[in-house]
């Protein structure tokens, strides 16, 4: 058997030039007189600020702990969409994602854009159509991070299994796209942002499709559920135990088409009881690096998002590494796998 390809599908623009966040700054500044805020086209980073700042961090860690290709999406903290209204939220994702295409464009072997949303509390699903076609069609790129409370912590949206988000899920299912249902920062003091909120969100959005139909209405529609499924895998007993007093079918039938987990579980217990309790065919590495969890980890003296690490020393067979490296990627983002057969992978 080849080697797999390295395919970590959960990677940030966390590292983005200063210039990104002085813009958006200002563009807060006059949420209330946007006439008075910035246009986008005042936003000048050119392609040496944009290599220079991935050369000197993903990508050489990407080089040093031996991972290929990174499913690359706007700073998911960053995405912030309870500021401001819709249009505040149309701008900035334009604008986060078109420097995620660039650095696709600057690193074409190295990175695959994944798309933010336009998102805003209160507003229809629908009206994010128009960025996602733009993103997938002219950016190339193979996903988007769906954010299931754009609220910030508050959660004032109807859950993943409302029509409500129909449309969104019509047109993934068109162009074959899987969403990361990934949050963003919460203005909710009560949740942490990346220690509660992040893990919170995880687990409410597999409970809301668990105690739905949502996937004998999209039998293709695919989610990626980050941060290791949060509480998922840990209580599959329980997850298992409500599906079957709710009468619902086996969670491998009822779900397991359609939700798969990440591998951002930043030490080896946790993978070790994600890879016993998720099917291997449900996992998908990642490591989110740069991201929440930064530091090294003094029980093992290697930083805790070098999730590869993890996978290497876990209990499984080599088909299955196979599958978390590079197998389940193709399977989940379709259009990552045509790319790659494109270019003789
Ligand atoms: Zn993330």
């Amino acid at each position: 058997m080849r080697k797999p390809l390295i395919i970590d599908c959960h990677g940030h623009y966390t590292t983005a030039p200063a210039a990104l966040e002085e813009w958006r700054k200002r563009q807060i500044a006059n949420l209330n007189t946007p006439a008075l805020g910035p246009k986008p086209s005042e936003l000048r980073i050119s392609d040496d600020e944009l290599r220079e700042s991935i050369e000197a961090n993903q990508l050489r860690l990407m080089r040093a702990r031996g991972s290929d290709l990174t499913i690359f999406s706007p700073r998911a903290s960053f995405m912030a969409h309870h500021i401001g209204d819709l249009e505040t939220s149309k701008t900035w994702a334009a604008i986060c994602n078109e420097l995620c295409y660039r650095v696709s464009q600057l690193f074409p072997d190295h990175f695959i854009g994944a798309a933010m949303l336009p998102q805003s509390p209160g507003a229809d699903p629908a009206t994010s159509i128009p960025e996602l076609e733009r993103c997938v069609r002219e950016y190339g790129m193979v996903g988007i991070n769906l954010n299931p409370d754009p609220s910030g912590g508050h959660w004032t949206s109807p859950p993943l299994s409302d029509r409500h988000w129909y449309p969104l899920y019509e047109k993934m299912v068109e162009l074959d796209i899987p969403a990361m249902v990934h949050v963003s920062t919460s203005c909710n003091p009560c949740f942490h942002t990346t220690g509660a909120h992040y893990l919170n969100a995880d687990t409410t959005a597999f409970m809301q499709c668990l105690t739905s139909d949502l996937f004998k209405d999209f039998p293709t529609l695919k989610f990626l559920i980050p941060h290791g499924g949060g509480a998922v895998p840990y209580h599959w007993g329980r997850f298992r135990g409500l599906a079957q007093e709710m009468k619902k079918p086996p969670l491998s039938e009822h779900l397991l088409n359609n939700i798969f987990f990440d591998t951002c579980v930043y030490h080896q217990p946790g993978i070790d009881l994600l890879t016993n309790v998720i099917p291997v065919k449900n996992v998908l590495f990642a490591s989110e690096m740069i991201g929440a969890v930064r530091g090294i980890d003094p029980e093992t003296g290697h930083y805790y998002d070098d999730t590869r690490r993890y996978i290497e020393a876990a209990d499984i067979g080599d088909e299955d590494r196979f599958r978390i490296f590079e197998g389940n990627a193709r399977h989940v983002y379709p259009r990552l796998d045509a790319l790659l057969t494109r270019k003789g992978f």
